[in-house]
């Protein structure tokens, strides 16, 4: 049984695609794609010998290797040209992870239509690298599962301002502009939890020798806090 939070990756892959999955792990989300008619064929990549491994034997018990082919290497670099890939899924991982993995080889996206990324930390760092190299985020979808709380961000090459509020862009860039007008249960868990944590991490700073190091942290948990409370 697929976990709800890569079900509902699954359902913003356009019919038809040809997937790329990077950091496939098991290759549960291409193998789930293709069962359920959503997908032609994918790539399913992973840079660590355990997961490709975990991958492979998922796509031969699944008797699915003529149409989904593991391929063991660093983010983007297992695609080539010739794929024509045209939607890449990247989750389970942080957000910084995600936007340097998008970042390493932009050349590599020359083909693709639609980006999924399911960060689990740091979700704005991704939306920053989508307004930078224009593409516009989509749709947002956030979900808890297993005491966990997930985003989804889905763009295509467009016009990557278009989802912003210029006069609060930051926020939106931290909170989300789709979630953050949705203010969905989930949403509003993830932020009063977040919400507590910078109040601790504050209070802490406050009592250590200030260098400037502390200062811009200070800084930032401050606006943090004042976006929430606005909010
Ligand atoms: N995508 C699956 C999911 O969401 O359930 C698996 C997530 S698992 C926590 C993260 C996977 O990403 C691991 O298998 C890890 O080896 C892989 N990974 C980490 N960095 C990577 C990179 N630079 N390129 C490709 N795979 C990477």
């Amino acid at each position: 049984q697929l976990s709800s939070r890569l079900k509902t990756v699954a359902e913003y892959i356009p019919n038809g695609s040809f997937l790329a999955d990077i950091g496939s792990d098991h290759a549960y989300l291409p193998i789930f794609a293709f069962q359920n008619n959503i997908i032609r064929g994918a790539i399913a990549g992973d840079v660590a010998d355990g997961p490709i491994a975990a991958a492979q034997a998922s796509v031969n018990e699944a008797d699915l290797t003529d149409v989904i082919e593991t391929r063991k290497g660093n983010g983007l670099a297992v695609i080539s040209d010739e794929d024509q890939v045209d939607c890449v899924t990247i989750c389970g991982m942080g957000g910084s992870l995600i936007a340097s993995i998008l970042d390493n080889d932009k050349d590599k996206l020359a083909t693709v239509k639609r980006l999924i990324l399911q960060p689990n930390i740091s979700a704005n760092v991704i939306r920053r690298w989508l307004i930078q190299h224009n593409w516009e985020l989509l749709a947002e979808k956030i979900l808890e599962e297993d005491g966990h709380i997930y985003e989804i961000l889905v763009a295509e090459k467009g016009d990557s301002y278009k989802p912003y509020n210029q006069d609060k862009i930051d926020q939106e860039i931290l909170f989300g502009p789709f979630l953050l007008k949705e203010k969905s249960p989930a949403f509003l868990e993830k932020w009063s939890r977040e919400y507590k944590e910078w109040n601790r991490i504050y209070e802490q700073l406050n009592k250590a020798v200030e260098n400037e190091q502390i200062h811009k942290k200070k800084k930032q948990l401050k606006d943090y806090i004042e976006w929430y409370e606005e909010e």
